[in-house]
């Protein structure tokens, strides 16, 4: 069995564990060399055995492993792939908060340090159909400048050199969200300046928790 396959429904597990999906939403993929291990379409993320999953060939889309059918946004990860060969690791939430943040023509700005250090280059993509070919060329185009897409009406889209990294990206957007909407409950939300997050960046820490998600890279 691969190990790849086998770690990538692990992390399904944990991201239907924190709550970022409902139902079969959502779809997660990992790279082994040129074979991408994507979840099926209409499977839960906390449904699926390492048998389950759709092995694609990523130069030619040929599927050559699993039962099922590939998730409907099959093309929006290969797509992605073929633009940032740095990654190995796709996962799209609907992650509940965040998403309807994104979607209310409010902006989710950092507020803390996880957001600056965490999630790398962040971008807002306005709606598309989900499952077209102009939303997987859409989410390609940004995901060459970006690492952490704020997909409206929809969801978010984390890459990562390590399913780790896609994986804490996902649990910080949606963090992040829920401390602005308990800031706006509260009072006014105060956003990090911009020398505030260029200091952060820089920090010995931020770059030393990077390391700690990437791990061991190609
Ligand atoms: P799939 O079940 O086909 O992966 O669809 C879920 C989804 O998130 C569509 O955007
Ligand atoms: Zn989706």
């Amino acid at each position: 069995m691969s190990k790849t396959a086998a770690e990538l429904v692990e992390y399904g597990v944990k991201i239907a564990n924190a709550g970022l999906v409902a139902g079969a939403g959502g779809n997660i993929s990992a790279r082994e060399d040129g074979l991408i291990w994507l979840k099926p379409s209409g499977l839960a993320m906390d449904d699926m055995t390492p048998d389950d999953l759709c092995g694609i060939k990523l130069d030619d889309g040929k599927q050559i492993s699993g039962p099922h059918r590939p998730t409907s946004e099959v093309n929006m990860h290969l797509f992605t792939y073929r633009e940032r060969p740095d990654i190995r690791a796709i996962f799209h939430t609907h992650s509940p908060w965040a998403s309807g943040i994104i979607s209310s023509g409010a902006e989710i700005k950092p507020m803390f340090a996880e957001f600056v250090c965490d999630l790398g280059r962040t971008a807002n993509l306005p709606y598309i159909t989900p499952t077209t070919d102009r939303l997987a060329e859409a989410v390609a185009q940004q995901m060459k400048t970006c690492d952490t897409l704020f997909m409206e009406n929809h969801g978010i889209l984390a890459i990562g050199c390590t399913m780790k990294q896609a994986y804490y990206r996902c649990v910080v957007v949606e963090d992040a969200a829920k401390s602005m909407l308990a800031a706006l409950i509260a009072g006014k939300p105060r956003f990090l300046t911009n020398e505030e997050v260029e200091e952060l960046k820089n920090l010995d820490a931020a770059k030393h928790r990077i390391t700690m998600m990437e791990g061991v890279r190609d």
